[in-house]
């Protein structure tokens, strides 16, 4: 590496790859530590929701970043199929909210109207019309339902194969299998390894309070919060939108492949498949799909999302370090814009 300031980018998820990337767009030198390989963690289990119409409850800055990088993702899209050769698979699909009970309605209207404030569009459609979006989808019992125009799907290990090639191509030089448990900030510059470097990001998803550091405070707590999800071969067209119905979700990849999720465990770094959870999810979906019920469970896995008290992203005590960490359910949409904060804060 010469010439030009040299940064440390730890975690090579979705959103330290794409911070790597962005800065080596800007003339920065970037070495990429990935304990693992890119993108095997919660950047690969993800389902790849752009939805700020399920996430957002409230008016909050999370809820403009959220906003901010789902108007972000068609272009961030677009420069990395350009850039890489890679497909992509996004679709701008919006998202149907179901609700099955009067209760539920009451709840989903409130929410809405909430959302309208703040921008996050929707609007309520009938069961027929219900049908022509999606016709599988159980209107039996139907209490209402709200259309979300502006949500989105993307596959996030499409996004990161993409990320691979790019960030090669800008020059970032990928370190695989290559854990940093340390860094020593003094004298303005950020040492790992005994290699000192201009700035040192620490994208480390759910492991990231694990990086030891001297020089400034700890860094703030992380926690792994473990999530299931299934997925079934159904033919294409069978769910073109995001269903939504409470915390069931379902979705479906431009390969035909269903996926639904999602469970919220506090399990510590286990992986492990629990058939009790995939079976419950698979009857929640099945309640929204009912076609679902003749099928069997194609696959099931598990991914540790990154959770923290709160989302971290910026400069650590006026040092030379930055927190990229704690994207917790919404990673893969915050990527653009946390790599957009990071790079206007160098
Ligand atoms: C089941 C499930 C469903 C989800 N669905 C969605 C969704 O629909 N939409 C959405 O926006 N988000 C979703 N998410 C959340 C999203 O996947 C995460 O928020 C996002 O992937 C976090 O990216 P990251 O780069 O911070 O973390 P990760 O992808 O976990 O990357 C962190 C990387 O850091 C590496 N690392 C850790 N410690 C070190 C170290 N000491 N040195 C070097 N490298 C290290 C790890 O190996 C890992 O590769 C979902 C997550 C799960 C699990």
């Amino acid at each position: 590496m010469s010439g030009g300031p040299v940064a440390a980018v730890i975690g090579g998820g979705i959103i330290g790859s794409t911070v790597a990337w962005r800065m080596a767009q800007r003339g920065w030198r970037i070495a990429l530590f990935e304990k693992g390989e890119l993108g095997n963690e919660a950047s690969w289990a993800g389902a790849g929701m752009l939805s700020p119409g399920g996430e957002v409850e409230e008016r909050s800055p999370f809820a403009d970043l959220c906003r901010h990088s789902r108007s972000l993702y068609g272009a961030y899209v677009e420069e990395l199929v350009c850039k890489s050769g890679i497909t992509i698979d996004y679709r701008e699909c919006g998202a149907i909210d179901l609700a099955y009970t009067p209760v539920e309605w009451t709840l989903l209207q409130a929410r809405a109207a909430v959302q309208q404030t703040i921008g996050i569009r929707s609007r309520e459609i009938s069961p027929a019309r219900l049908q022509t979006f999606s016709p599988y989808v159980r209107t039996e019992g139907l209490a209402g339902a709200l259309f979300y125009p502006d949500d989105a799907i993307v596959d996030p290990r499409e996004i990161m194969q993409a990320l691979r090639i790019v960030c090669v191509k800008q020059g970032v030089e990928i370190s695989e299998h290559t854990p940093v448990e340390h860094i020593d900030v003094r004298s303005g510059q950020a040492e790992i390894n005994g290699r000192p470097y201009d700035a040192a990001i620490v994208a480390a998803g759910a492991w990231s309070d694990r990086i030891e550091v001297s020089g400034v405070p700890s860094l703030p707590a992380s926690e792994p919060l473990k999530g299931h999800l299934i997925g079934f071969d159904l033919q294409l067209g069978a769910c073109p939108t995001i269903l939504r119905h409470g915390h069931t979700y379902l979705l479906q990849r431009g390969t035909g492949r269903l996926i639904a999720g999602s469970s919220v465990e506090h399990a510590g770094f286990d992986r492990q498949i629990s058939p009790s959870i995939a079976g419950q999810l698979k009857r929640k979906a099945t309640a929204v799909l009912p076609v679902l019920e003749k099928l069997e469970t194609a696959d099931v896995w598990t991914g540790l999302r990154p959770g923290a008290q709160q989302l971290h992203l910026g400069r650590w005590h006026g040092s030379p370090l930055f927190l990229a960490y704690g994207h917790f359910r919404n990673g893969i949409l915050l990527a653009p814009a946390s790599a957009e904060r990071i790079v206007a804060e160098m």
